[in-house]
């Protein structure tokens, strides 16, 4: 692996036949156009096997001229766009997202960062997420009123957000209520808090907002979960069930009080007595990227580099995690590499664009991804400096394309639960 090159030059390579890596799909190397319309999935990659939920926004037609300019001519397009707009606009990119676009972007963060540093640049009409549609809504949500936020390719969703869905999820609310109750025990905690990740739709944080509940980053899900015992004596934590099993386990929660809810079956194919018993019901979601990470890695990784230190994401299964050194949001793994005062061989199980970058930026130390296929997140993947050069010249223009926005009955929930979380004193 070539420590410099970018996430998309190794793909190239790789589909050129010019590499002996190996991508999880050649088909990345093409561009995000050829999957806007018609495809049963997300596309090629991380998340491929993940059906599309129907009426997920659906990506038009990019014009011709967009896809056929070399990305010399885009990035110059977009350097001129960007400068014709001036403070008007505001270009967030996660950190996730390929190198061609993170260049262009004024601020690199994780979701919850980029949503608080739009609202810190009141002057920026237009908030250009360079992300997934969940962190555009949360954008939306927390932005100001004259703000537009815009998703440059709107097929860049989250199939992880799209495991929990409003009615799901209401179904299985139902359920737990009929089964416990409504009323608080003598401490006057209620029988449950619904507490969802910060990747799940707008719907889903204005749903814990309406019932008592909370939104959580990777980072502060210990605190959240904290609060939430303070108030319940269970927690439905939606949708990612590696984050809620790793940070309860972690709180000393057992995992036998962990049930697994399956959304289409009764009780979530649990027993009355199960869900009695429990401590966390978790929603049976996961992130195509990060359920890649595996315990066999991990021991390569080991065998072949002693002494080294592996850091993974809290997405990652349970196992992985117990076997890793450290695990942490992507804001811990950024922190950690830049802490190392000596030479330091990493392991990381995160999403490789991220690993990539941080190879490239600290030669004095070893970093690669645990997993040895060059595979990114798809739907991140969508956001091709051709689209990034599409919303900006509508722009200049005076047309706003692509906007996301979130209906205020919807927000305003979501944004009691987003206070919350800010009241429960996040990491960080
Ligand atoms: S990395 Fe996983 S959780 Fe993040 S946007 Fe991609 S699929 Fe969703």
């Amino acid at each position: 692996m070539n420590p410099t090159a970018s996430v998309n030059d190794r793909i190239q390579l790789i589909a050129a036949g010019k590499s002996d890596e190996s991508t999880c799909s050649p088909s990345l190397a093409k561009g995000p156009w050829e999957f806007d319309k018609g495809t049963p999935g997300y596309g090629p990659g991380a998340s491929m096997g993940d059906v599309i939920p129907t009426g997920s926004p659906v990506q038009g037609g990019l014009p011709e001229e967009y896809k056929t300019a070399t990305n010399d001519e885009l990035h110059a397009r977009i350097r001129a766009a960007k400068e014709t707009l001036g403070d008007k606009v505001v270009i967030l990119g996660h950190f996730y997202q390929r190198d061609e676009i993170v260049q262009h972007a004024d601020y690199l963060g994780d979701s919850f960062q980029l949503a608080v540093a739009a609202k810190g640049r009141p002057e920026a009409e237009a908030i250009v997420f360079c992300g997934v549609h969940f962190m555009a809504e949360t954008a939306d949500i927390l932005s100001n009123d004259n703000q537009k936020v815009i998703l440059p390719n709107l097929a860049a969703g989250c199939s992880m957000a799209d495991m929990a869905d409003i009615d799901s999820v209401t179904q299985c609310w139902e359920q737990l209520e009929e089964l416990y109750g409504t009323e608080p025990d003598e401490q006057g905690r209620v029988p449950v808090i619904p507490v969802t990740y910060m990747n799940s739709s707008a719907a889903l944080k204005g749903f814990c907002g309406e019932h008592g509940g909370i939104v959580c980053t990777s980072s502060n899900a210990a605190t959240v979960l904290e609060w939430a015992f303070e108030r319940g004596q269970r927690v439905l934590f939606f949708p990612d069930q590696h984050l809620g099993r790793n940070t309860a386990k972690a709180m000393g929660i057992p995992v036998e009080q962990m049930p697994l809810w399956w959304g289409r079956k009764p009780l979530g194919g649990n027993t009355a007595e199960e869900l009695t018993d429990a401590k966390v019901i978790l929603w049976n979601g996961f992130c195509s990227v990060h359920k890649r990470f595996t315990v066999e890695q991990i021991e390569k990784a080991r065998a072949e580099y002693p002494g080294v230190r592996v850091i993974v994401h809290p997405e990652s299964p349970m196992a992985v995690v117990d076997a890793s050194d450290e695990y942490g949001s992507t804001d811990y793994i950024r922190k950690a590499v830049e802490a190392a005062t000596e030479p330091t061989t990493f392991a990381i199980g995160t999403e490789i664009n991220m690993v990539q970058r941080l190879a490239a930026q600290h030669p004095e130390h070893t970093i690669f991804c645990l997993d040895p296929v060059v595979c990114p997140c798809s739907t991140m993947y969508r956001i091709h400096p051709g689209y990034l050069a599409w919303v900006l010249e509508r722009l200049v223009a005076g047309e706003v394309v692509n906007q996301i926005t979130v209906d205020e009955s919807v927000a305003e929930p979501a944004r009691v639960a987003l206070e919350r979380m800010l009241a429960a004193k996040p990491a960080n």
